[in-house]
């Protein structure tokens, strides 16, 4: 059988073995369109059936999560903590609540995040959990009777040494926090370790809140360097107005260039003038209010729209910070004509399959999320190193980490796309360079 046609039969036995996880198929797809030149040149990995294995989580839990809302009704939810690959460290990788959550949604975040971890060149394995619990609407006491439930059953699955969880979308501060508590009050154990995103004042690590948004625009930065073009000057879209967007926002003002629209679940807001980050931050983070807000409080030149996309607007650098398939091959064409020259995804898969192809065969520089996206779990490392030693870095010294590990993992997909004879091709390049990481600590442990 010829390594395509391995690769196909392999793709088809986990979809049949793994039904109705389409985002599950999806992820394992984009990984395999690119390994073939890889596989060519290491028929090990294939004789020691490292795909196979790398594809099969190690564990996978799910859960009952009952809690009692404020009118005093029995609430149940489902939880899920898929531990997918250790080779490489202790499962690492964040919780997402929210009502699309499911085993095929977790299970792709996972795998993702396999190899976005070995991409930070850090010790660290890959895995995710969350549960379809919606925070939205629920008082703050709701949140923490739910964290409190989830914990009470999560907690014998994870430690330091064994799987540290984070955030991830709907799971900031504040559930870390009541997360932490209850994880405290079982063990008895002050174990910094165990959960990353923590606050300041009790073992979190700075520069973390704002880690994945900078790390996306250093990357496209980074980019956009390698090309011989800068960010300075450009007009940029961000979607999302959650924790990844918004520091996104910051970071691309930071480096010259002008965000004039970003979005919620509900539409979206154009600001002529550039959105204005501190308010954006305020109404989002502080009041956890909508994007809506913002255009009323801003005033003329806010615009905000329900009809449409904002992939509507025109651009010429993208940074999809909002979810899973928001932009898909509509909204690449007209990026493409108005002109768009880089995407780098900030959220988790957030371009359709078929819009990174137009992109990729348009010559629009693409920076897959694993890559463009992974400096939060790098933080989250380097949160694990301070807790670790008992330390607490500065705002400057954390973020010059950040900045080295964003530029290395460009220059890793760089370089490797070139070696594998594509150069350019960042998802090619992200996808080999962080398999490779693994398999050589898999091959090295023997069947495990
Ligand atoms: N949820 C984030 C991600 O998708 C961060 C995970 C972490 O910090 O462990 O990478």
């Amino acid at each position: 059988m010829s390594i395509s046609e391995s690769l196909a039969a392999l793709r088809q036995n986990i979809e049949s073995r793994n039904p109705a996880e389409p985002e599950f198929h999806q992820a394992i797809n984009e990984v395999f369109e690119t390994l073939s030149p890889m596989l060519g040149k290491h028929p090990e990995y294939a004789e020691a059936k490292l795909l196979e294995r790398i594809c099969e989580p190690e564990r996978q839990i799910i859960f009952r999560v009952p809690w009692v809302d404020d009118a005093g009704e029995v609430q149940i939810n489902r939880g899920f903590r898929v531990e997918f690959n250790s080779a490489l460290g202790p499962y690492k990788g964040g919780l997402r609540f929210h009502p699309s959550v499911g085993l095929g949604v977790v299970k792709f975040l996972g795998f993702e995040q396999i190899f976005k971890n070995a991409l930070t060149g850090l010790p660290i394995g890959g895995g995710k959990g969350g549960s379809d619990f919606d925070p939205k609407g629920k008082s703050d006491n709701e949140i923490m009777r739910f964290c409190q439930s989830f914990m009470t059953e999560l907690y014998r699955h994870i430690g330091e040494y064994t799987d540290v969880p984070a955030g991830d979308i709907g799971v900031g501060a504040r559930e870390i926090g009541f997360l932490f508590g209850q994880y405290k009050r079982i063990t008895n154990r002050y174990e910094s370790g165990v959960l990353t995103g923590k606050g300041l004042a009790w073992g979190g690590a700075r520069v973390r809140v704002e880690a994945t948004g900078y790390g996306t625009a250093y990357f496209v930065q980074e980019m956009l360097a390698a090309n011989d073009a800068g960010l300075g000057g450009r007009d940029v879209i961000v979607s999302g107005s959650g924790n990844v967007a918004i520091y996104a926002i910051q970071k691309v003002h930071q480096l010259g260039g002008r965000v004039v629209a970003c979005s919620d679940s509900t539409g979206y807001v154009h600001d002529a003038d550039g959105i204005d980050f501190k308010m954006l931050r305020q109404i989002k983070e502080v009041e956890r209010g909508r994007i809506s807000e913002y255009a009323e409080r801003r005033g003329a030149s806010a615009r905000y729209e329900t009809n449409g996309s904002i992939w509507d607007l025109p651009c010429t650098v993208a940074l999809p910070c909002a979810t899973q398939n928001e932009l898909d091959a509509e909204a690449a064409r007209r990026l493409i004509a108005s002109g768009v020259v880089a995407v780098a995804e900030g959220a988790n898969m957030p371009c359709r399959p078929e819009a990174v192809r137009l992109f990729q065969e348009a010559g629009v520089l693409f920076g897959p999320g694993k890559a463009a996206n992974a400096g939060g779990v790098a933080t989250s490392a380097l949160e694990m190193q301070q807790n670790a030693s008992r330390d607490s870095w500065s705002f400057e010294y954390s973020e010059q980490r950040l900045h080295e590990i964003m530029r290395n993992i460009h220059t890793d997909c760089f370089e490797t796309a070139a070696e594998y004879g594509h150069p350019r091709n960042y998802v090619l390049g992200a996808n080999i360079a962080g398999f490779n990481r693994v398999a050589e600590a898999m091959l090295a442990m023997g069947v495990i």
